[in-house]
């Protein structure tokens, strides 16, 4: 007997039918004499409704009366599901948040889960029911329903997971797996078998949004592996887990062996702008200053990027933020650069950001070599570059993000084999 952990996202729950779909899935799991416990999202769009209802009746809506109506979605599909296993034989019972004993901080609307007190959930599954729990919700100190911010069943998965100690949480949603780049751009990326933690949790946060960030944090922390896959198919999906038990199965299946690739992953964010500084006092305490502005605006700057001056006394500087900050990020630099007498600031919001991402790249030279190469041979032109010991990123021209993607998919060599 195992215990199995799922999680369905909003579209595999999306219908009626869709719901009997997965009630019939898990049915087959339980049958098998596992114990199962399932977390739900809410049907389609459901939350994005609330949200709008919500807008017609607030202009500044209090944060504790969101949770109170946005946490209602899940509360649908989980007791749907639950009478949809009944109704096929199988003894269910569904749970809020608070009553799986999903505890979270004292913040409404992006709390972090603290504890799962499992006693209400091991009672149900020693009865032999299968336990379908809210995603997206807990309670806080005061009893009071929190959410755990937007695309959060996926964490609220993975911690039940983890506190229960099951091994794998197998997350159903409308994308077989992790591909290695977006296939809308690519048709012939291709399905990763597995992938690290920390290369998901860049490919994540660089755009590929498949999984809720935190929840790839959490399953990392507590070595819970995730199975992303496809609640349409029965086929495999992507395995996220520990960079050491990739390790491992490789060399237990010397024959799948996977060559070992440099890079895994391509990511495209189309979303970002840059800004520049021009001719900077170049002394200590100038970068604190204006970094230290912009994040007292909330302003998160990602790329950074200084370049001395001919005259030697002055620094050129650039970076990037999230497009939507530009005018903002623009108005604090534009103030900060006055204050320390550099000279203009510029942008450009007509840019966008290359990533390969891989942790071979540590033990193998000469990627970024490659990469440059690639992208000077379809004339593109690099305009930031940053690294890291798993990421090589480059700022081109927003036209050229996906001539780049599809460049470096085939120099590396990442395609599909016929
Ligand atoms: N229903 C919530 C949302 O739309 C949580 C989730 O789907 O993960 O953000
Ligand atoms: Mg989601």
């Amino acid at each position: 007997m195992s215990k199995i952990v799922h999680k369905y996202g909003g579209t595999s729950v999306g219908t009626p039918e869709k719901i009997k779909n997965v009630a019939r899935r898990v049915k087959r799991v339980h049958d098998l004499g596992n114990e199962v416990v399932v977390i739900v999202s809410a049907m389609g769009h459901t939350t994005d409704e609330l949200i709008n209802l919500m807008h017609q009746v607030s202009d500044t809506p209090n944060p504790r009366e969101y949770d109170m109506l946005v946490s209602t979605g899940e509360q649908v599909s989980a007791a749907l599901l639950a009478m949809a296993l009944q109704s096929i034989g199988c003894p269910a019972v569904s749970l809020t948040g608070g009553q799986a004993g999903v505890v979270t901080e004292d913040i409404y609307k992006k709390a972090r889960i603290k504890d799962i007190k499992l006693g209400r959930v091991k009672e149900e599954l020693n009865k032999g029911k299968v336990v379908v729990i809210t995603g997206f919700q807990g309670i806080d100190s005061k009893g009071d329903i929190i959410t755990i911010g937007r695309g959060g069943s996926d964490t609220s998965a993975v911690a039940v997971a983890a506190a229960l100690k099951a091994d794998v949480c197998d997350i159903y949603t409308d994308v077989d797996g992790v591909y290695t780049t977006d296939p809308r751009i690519a048709p012939d990326a291709r399905k990763l078998e597995n992938i690290s933690y920390e290369e998901m949790l860049e490919l994540a946060s660089l755009g590929a949004q498949v999984l809720h960030p935190r929840s790839v944090e959490c399953a990392s922390i507590y070595g819970i592996t995730i199975h992303l896959r496809s609640s349409l198919k029965e086929d495999e999906g992507t395995h996220i887990t520990s960079a050491s038990k990739l390790e491992e199965r490789r060399s237990k299946e010397a024959s799948k062996m996977e060559k070992k690739e440099a890079v895994r992953g391509i990511a495209l964010d189309e979303n970002i702008a840059k800004i520049g500084i021009l001719k900077v006092p170049d002394k200590p305490g100038t970068a604190a200053k204006i970094f230290g502005a912009l994040a007292v605006e909330k302003i998160n700057v990602d790329m950074i990027v200084q370049s001395i001056h001919l005259q030697g006394t002055l620094a050129d500087m650039a970076f990037t933020v999230d497009r939507p900050e530009l005018k903002k990020a623009v108005e604090v630099t534009e103030r900060v650069a006055k204050e320390l007498k550099a000279g203009s600031v510029v942008s450009d919001s007509d840019v966008c950001k290359v990533s390969l991402v891989g942790i071979g790249m540590v033990s193998q030279p000469g990627t970024a070599a490659k990469m440059f190469a690639a992208l000077s041979k379809e004339k593109i032109n690099i305009h930031m570059i940053t690294t890291s010991e798993i990421k090589i990123s480059c700022v081109v021209k927003k036209e050229s993000g996906k001539k780049a993607v599809l460049a470096l998919h085939q120099a590396f060599g990442l395609e599909k084999v016929a």
